[in-house]
């Protein structure tokens, strides 16, 4: 597990239920997405409709989940939650679906891993709050037609680009959700401190934030393990000092980059002078595989310009070679 993997541990899952803000009030950063959602959530109150199906796509740990919270708490309604792996069969979803009220939330995380035949009965049951279920084996099977109640479908996915188009096309509510500023994450930092009687100064909240990759699970991970650090080694204060002296024994630089980011970097411009190189070459010599690279690894450093994707593979840019401590050399990016 890497400290600062994008992905929830069980630590962060146990804790994360105590720190997720509830109200759009509480969920920091992410302007638009806040602002588009606050009018359609009121349009639809004030119609007395369900919310329209929303799809919220970015990559893990940016607050797709806390969202689907958010919007149930604002609609005034609850939420079920399930995942597309989780739903194995046509009558799991039917189950799921016949047991909601009128309105209520059903978020459905990973939902580009949905089986076909279970995808098919999503269809109507989003665009005619119907789905047709069949009864019985053989010669006497027949299918049967079951209203539902009105519902907002909230589906999460790390890519829009993994969700088949008939999927897609019916969701009225596309939401992308971006890596946050180091201002925002610092907010986020000192919020949670201040729900587990953290200690954090802001110039403390400050440092964790900028290595936090962007992403608020990662910022709150690392204030956990500063806060470990700070109790053992500085009286039990996290202050900016404090923090980066943490960060140095969990090995996090100052980009926020791990040995891995290190490695996956380091491999292109001393082994392959900068790219470009075949993404399949990199997994391969990193023992990772190739989706993880893509969608935990590459974004962020293609997001802060250390790495760039061409039509003839990935370049490490200037920057990076910099901040390996290398003077750049030959064609790489800028
Ligand atoms: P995802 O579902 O995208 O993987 P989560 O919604 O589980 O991510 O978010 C991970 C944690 O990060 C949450 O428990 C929450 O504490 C924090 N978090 C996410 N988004 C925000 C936000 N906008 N403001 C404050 N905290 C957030």
């Amino acid at each position: 597990q890497r400290i600062i993997g994008a992905g929830a541990t069980r630590e962060d899952e146990a804790i994360e239920a105590s720190i997720r803000p509830q109200r759009l009030a509480d969920y920091l950063g992410q302007q638009p997405v806040r602002e588009q959602l606050d009018i359609y959530i009121q349009a639809a109150k004030q119609r007395g409709e369900a919310l329209d199906h929303v799809l919220i796509f970015g990559p893990p740990g940016l607050g797709k989940t806390t969202l689907s919270h958010v919007i149930a708490n604002e609609l005034g309604v609850s939420l079920r939650t399930t995942s597309g792996p989780v739903i194995e069969k046509a009558g799991d979803l039917a189950a799921l679906l016949t047991n909601l009220q009128p309105h209520d939330v059903l978020f459905i995380d990973e939902i580009h891993r949905l089986s076909p035949v279970v995808e098919e009965v999503l269809y109507p049951a989003m665009e005619d709050f119907q789905i047709d279920i069949m009864i019985g084996e053989g010669p006497a099977a027949r299918s049967i037609k079951l209203d539902l109640p009105p519902f907002t479908l909230v589906g999460a996915t790390t890519r829009a680009g993994l969700l088949t188009a008939p999927l897609r096309d019916r969701f009225g509510i596309v939401q992308r959700l971006e890596f946050y500023s180091a201002a925002e994450l610092t907010r986020i930092v000192r919020r949670s401190a201040q729900i587990l009687g953290i200690d954090c100064e802001p110039g403390g909240a400050d440092e964790i934030a900028r290595r936090s990759r962007g992403t608020p699970r990662i910022a709150n991970r690392l204030l956990r393990r500063v806060r470990d650090y700070a109790q053992v080694r500085a009286g039990g204060r996290i202050d900016h000092e404090v923090a980066g002296a943490a960060m140095q024994i969990l090995k996090v630089d100052a980009e926020g980059f791990d040995d891995l980011d290190r490695r996956l970097l380091n491999l292109i411009i001393e082994n392959f002078d900068g790219g470009p190189v075949g993404v399949e070459s990199l997994a391969a010599a990193l023992s990772e595989e190739r989706g993880t690279l893509e969608d935990v690894i590459e974004p962020y450093l293609i997001q802060q310009g250390f790495l760039v994707r061409t039509a003839r593979g990935r370049m490490a840019t200037h920057k990076a070679w910099r901040h390996l401590g290398l003077q750049p050399r030959g064609p790489a990016a800028e």
